[in-house]
């Protein structure tokens, strides 16, 4: 290369940096630029504007020493390991300017290259305070400062979007001022107005904060729980709520005695728009009224169940394993390369001396909470390996799966009664599947590592069930020696129309490839479903489309007919 050559291109490089360190200059955008160590490398004057922090600060600093006291930031390492594994970490982060005001920022963090780091902190804290101002307008009750009904259908539908996907539970409760036309008719408007304003007060008390309670009508208002861990918690706040209003209002020297009625519903399972939560949270409260008033009554029939109910529950699932009254179901799953059965999952029912043919999702919640899981969960893995058996006997090679919670996995005997009853039943162990839920995983990684190691040197399958409906780091999927990962059946319903699940059941499919993993698709329930699913080559798939859940002897019959490819396609 010749001298002007040289000095050309030195030029176009300088030319080049001038232009780069002139739109950090005036970038709106503050952007800090760091080495892996978190040593500050650059920053730019948006940066210092919005933070208050001055360049002798920063310099030759490092992130983790600095110790800035902003909210939102995990710690320096882990987000280190997001920006790691995933290329970016987003978050919302706020702190207090030099100057006292607080600031808040969307950040989002990335790799330049090796080594090299940036972020970049869009300043959100003016837009903020003006969306805060125009909501207060907009948003809120006039007489009791309440958020008003546009304001909780936002909320709600917030936590609606928040809580999707990541099996959590939300419950709105509406509540009802009883017999309410009658006070204001009979000591004035002004009188119903105070007492509006006091039950407010009791409300707010009441409730968490954590909780939103709005003003949906005249005297209606709602309250809304997000992150709901049991329903009896939703419960005993509400039961609260209906004795604590008996205790009188003193409105202008007067004593006033009123009652409340509450209807409660539960997201997903009586809605999941808040539309349809709100709507089923009034028809509970209509019912909790005809049955007369000051109580509640939830939407879902199963959630009425008390307590109390719950214990004759417990005792009654005791009685049913000395009884044997359970039964194995067993739905196929085929391979979607060669449409063979490959493999039955195992699914639990209860023949109910009363109620007759009972499903899961009746019971198993309350054997888990119960020490019961631990007798029924062996006496299903028992069944499981002799009807397994069995069929390879026949010459049916197939893989029959078993559903394991979290409370039996952590049992810290679980390994060994599984090798018991394999030995008991000679079931061989490359036969059998585990399907354990990411959230069973996280509770106790170290145990749960150990186990399933344990169990994939015997020769064991291992699946994670509902994958996706629980948010966890991927990460975890490297410590576990996972073999498949299966998709919610939720993100399958709609796999045809909704974006949402088209993108999240491909992006799994594309996670279980990209680690050597199978992707297992179950709730396929029509063709559609299927030919999506064998275009973005998900490995197998199981659904009501080819066959429901069926008793051992039809399973059987099933398969000595030979009547079990899938059928189209
Ligand atoms: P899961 O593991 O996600 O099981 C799949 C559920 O989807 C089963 O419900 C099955 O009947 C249902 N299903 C299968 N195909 C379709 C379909 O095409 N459409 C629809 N809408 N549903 C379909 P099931 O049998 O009521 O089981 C519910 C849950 O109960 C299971 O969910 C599992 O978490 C738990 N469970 C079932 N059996 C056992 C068991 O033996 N042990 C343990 N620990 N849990 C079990
Ligand atoms: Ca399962
Ligand atoms: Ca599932």
């Amino acid at each position: 290369m010749d001298r002007e050559e040289l000095s050309k291109r030195i030029k176009t490089l300088e030319d080049k940096m001038k232009l780069v360190s002139k739109i950090l200059e005036n970038m709106r955008e503050g952007v800090l630029v760091f080495d892996e160590h978190g040593t500050v490398l650059a920053s730019n004057p948006a940066f210092f504007e919005i933070t208050g922090l001055c360049p002798e600060d920063l310099y030759g600093k490092d992130l983790v020493s600095l110790d800035l006291k902003w909210e939102g930031f995990p710690t320096f390492w882990e987000v280190m390991e997001v920006v790691e594994d995933e290329g970016l970490w987003r978050g919302e982060v706020w702190g207090v300017h030099k100057k006292g005001s607080i600031f808040t920022c969307e950040v989002m963090l990335l790799k330049v290259e090796k080594g090299r780091y940036a972020a970049i902190f869009l300043d959100t804290t003016d837009r903020r305070s003006l969306e805060a101002s125009l909501r207060s307008l907009a948003y809120y009750d006039t007489l009791t400062g309440l958020p008003n009904r546009a304001l909780l259908y936002d909320h709600l539908a917030q936590v609606v979007f928040k809580a999707k996907g990541k099996n959590r539970r939300v419950a709105v409760i509406f509540l009802d001022i009883d017999n309410f036309k009658l006070i204001n008719d009979t000591l004035g408007h002004e009188v119903g107005d105070s007492l509006l304003k006091s039950f407010s007060h009791r409300l707010i008390s009441h409730f968490p904060k954590n909780t939103m309670v709005a003003r949906f009508g005249s005297d209606e208002f709602v309250v809304v729980v997000d992150s709901v861990d049991s329903v009896e918690d939703v419960e005993e706040l509400v039961s609260g709520f209906i004795k604590n209003v008996t205790t009188p209002f003193f409105i202008e020297g007067q004593k006033i005695y009123i009652t409340v009625t509450a209807g409660i519903s539960v997201y997903p399972m009586d809605g999941s728009d808040p539309q349809t939560l709100l709507r089923n949270a009034d028809i509970a409260m209509h019912h909790a009224k005809e049955l007369g008033k000051s109580s509640y009554k939830f939407f879902t029939d199963d959630l009425n169940i008390k307590v109390s109910e719950r214990f004759t529950l417990e005792a009654e699932l005791r009685d049913a394993l000395e009884k044997e009254e359970f039964v194995l179901y067993y739905q196929p799953q085929f391979d979607l390369g060669t449409s063979q059965m490959v493999g039955v999952e195992a699914l639990i029912r209860w023949h109910h001396p009363d109620k007759g043919l009972l499903l899961p999702g009746r019971f198993i919640q309350v054997a888990e909470e119960s020490d019961l899981i631990i007798p029924l969960g062996e006496w299903i893995l028992r069944r499981a390996c002799i009807d397994g058996m069995k069929l390879l006997e026949e010459g049916f090679p197939l893989k029959v799966a078993v559903n394991i919670s979290a409370n039996q996995l952590s049992s810290g005997n679980f390994l060994n009664r599984l090798k018991e009853i394999l030995r008991e039943t000679g079931f061989d162990p490359n036969y059998l599947e585990i399907e354990i839920t990411e959230s069973a995983l996280m509770k106790n990684k170290q145990l749960a590592a150990e186990v399933l190691s344990e169990l994939k040197a015997m020769g064991v399958t291992i699946a994670i069930d509902d994958f996706g409906t629980s948010y966890s780091s991927l990460n975890y999927l490297k410590y576990f020696p996972v073999d498949k990962l299966k998709i919610d059946r939720s993100f399958i319903g709609d796999i045809i129309s909704d974006p949402n699940d088209v993108a999240i059941a491909t992006t799994i499919i594309a996670i279980a490839h990209n680690l050597g993993l199978k992707a297992t698709a179950e709730g396929v329930e029509n063709e559609e479903q299927l030919i999506f699913l064998k275009l973005w080559q998900c490995d197998e798939a199981q659904g009501f489309y080819f066959s429901p859940p069926v008793t051992f002897d039809s399973l059987a019959e099933m398969l000595r007919n030979k009547n079990f490819r899938i059928k189209g396609v």
